[in-house]
């Protein structure tokens, strides 16, 4: 059930496997307070590119709606916007 980017190929689900590299690209964001403006645009991108290469698409390449399109694709177990759409409204205070 890996994706086929995946380097360890050893995830039981297609969840699991997103929730692995997710939480790699979380780690390399968190830095510390002084991220400059541009490193945390970086840090979007590579967020959003992270999802593109699980077969997501979120709705932008902003934080929030990348981490939905994540959130989405982690609960269905499936991509967002490949596998499945949903109008669902946006979490609050995301
Ligand atoms: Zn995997």
């Amino acid at each position: 059930m890996c994706r086929t980017g995946c380097p360890t190929q050893d995830h039981a689900t297609w969840g699991e496997c997103a929730r692995a590299a997710n939480l790699r690209v979380a780690y390399c964001g968190i830095g510390g307070g002084d991220a400059t403006e541009q490193k945390r645009w970086d840090n979007d991108l590579a967020l959003y590119r992270s999802a593109r290469a699980q077969g997501i698409q979120p709705d932008g390449t902003t934080r929030p709606k990348v981490m939905a399109a994540l959130k989405a694709s982690e609960q269905a177990g499936a991509a967002y916007g490949r596998d499945f759409s949903a109008a669902a409204p946006m979490p609050e205070g995301a």
